[in-house]
């Protein structure tokens, strides 16, 4: 029996791994043992995805969260340590690229457990962001590799890690099996009047939270599109914060903001919206997994091939830009091809590499 302990601590972690646990249970000879570093705790942000999509109880939770970057990762690499010396796992696995994502993959490189990352070789070229050097240092010390777009392979390649000791597998992306998996159960968010048409908004990335002054201007930038079409915005509680902390442009009547949903919610949201704005990885390609044309606010994604085939457009915090790519993409219509996120069995393939391994 290989046994796998699983380090995950935040939203999307939880989402990506639903599919492969379940995937995991399916593969003979296989045994999973859950951490959750407790990164993300509310009942909204963890809990919920747990109960939807059918994800087994953590084993251990770590209760490390709300802290500085190099404070959060340090306490989770300790904790995460002193539980695979009593776990012996065979195989480490990490998800994405949060100071989870670091923490458990360094705790077991040094103790010389193969480290399996999901959502390897995604590369924004951004050394600002800290999830861009999350993921650099966790392919680097990881002995398996799970890419889901070819873009990601040929970015460890031209990085060289054809010369590591390492194994790279393309297997496609866990977030779409997911949107498969779950699509049949999307479900209306109780308790919010939905308009007939919406755009549907997400933002918490650092870099447009920690500056007040790019708030201030997505704002601006989606009110500009709300005098179009509504916005429906679940709002992450990082971002919360710092609106209620500072003074920023109020939102026009025409935004509804809810609090954050579950993912099933999501789901609904994202089908049933006209077009999607936001600075998540995730939301960009379940906004093509849905067909839905998406504004990206950052000035670069590490899922470059949504801005290639048109369906994607980064326009940073620009209110001009913002709304310029908004009336463009609601004026017109777009014809989504299938296929950039593999075949939907992304997990499958995950778990039979690690049985394999
Ligand atoms: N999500 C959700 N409820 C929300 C907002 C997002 O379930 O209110 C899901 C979303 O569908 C996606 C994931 O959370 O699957 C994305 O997580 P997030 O945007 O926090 O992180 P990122 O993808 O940028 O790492």
């Amino acid at each position: 029996m290989i046994k796998i302990v699983t380090i995950a601590g935040a939203r999307p972690q939880f989402i990506k791994a639903a599919p492969v646990s379940r995937a995991i249970a399916q593969q003979e000879g296989l045994q999973e043992v859950l951490i959750h570093t407790g990164q993300h705790f509310d009942q909204n942000m963890s809990e919920v995805f747990f109960d939807q999509m059918e994800i087994p109880r953590p084993r251990h939770f770590l209760n490390i969260h709300s802290l500085s970057h190099g404070a959060m990762t340090g306490r989770m690499l300790e904790a995460a340590e002193s539980i695979m010396i009593s776990e012996k796992p065979d195989i480490v696995m990490v998800y994405g690229d949060t100071n989870s994502t670091l923490a458990g993959a360094l705790a077991a490189a040094k103790m010389n457990v193969p480290v399996a990352h999901v959502e390897a070789g995604l590369r924004s070229h951004n050394m600002e962001m800290p999830e861009e050097i999350n993921r650099i240092l966790t392919d680097r010390i990881s002995r398996i590799l799970f890419c889901p777009t070819e873009a990601a392979v040929n970015n460890l390649s031209r990085e060289g890690f054809r010369d590591y000791p390492c194994k790279i597998h393309l297997t496609g992306d866990v977030m779409y099996d997911a949107s498969i998996l779950f699509e049949g159960k999307a479900r209306k968010p109780a308790n919010v009047r939905l308009p007939l048409s919406f755009v549907l908004a997400t933002i918490h990335r650092e870099a447009n939270t920690k500056n007040p002054a790019r708030l201030a201007s997505i704002i601006n930038g989606i009110n500009r599109v709300a005098e179009k079409k509504p916005v429906i915005f679940p709002i992450h509680p990082r971002t919360y914060k710092v609106i209620n902390g500072n003074d920023l442009p109020p939102f026009s009547r025409n935004i509804k903001v809810i609090e954050p949903v579950g993912y099933l919610e999501m789901l609904y949201l994202l089908k049933n919206s006209r077009l999607v704005m936001t600075d998540s990885g995730g939301v960009q390609k379940e906004a093509y997994f849905f067909k839905k044309p998406c504004i990206t606010l950052r000035e670069e994604t590490e899922w470059t091939e949504l801005v290639d085939a048109g369906y994607n457009k980064l326009c940073g915090t620009d209110p001009d830009r913002i709304h310029a790519a908004a009336l463009e993409f609601l004026t017109g219509t777009l014809d989504f091809k299938e296929g950039l996120y593999g075949k939907g069995n992304a997990s499958a393939m995950i778990a039979k590499a690690l049985s394999d391994s």
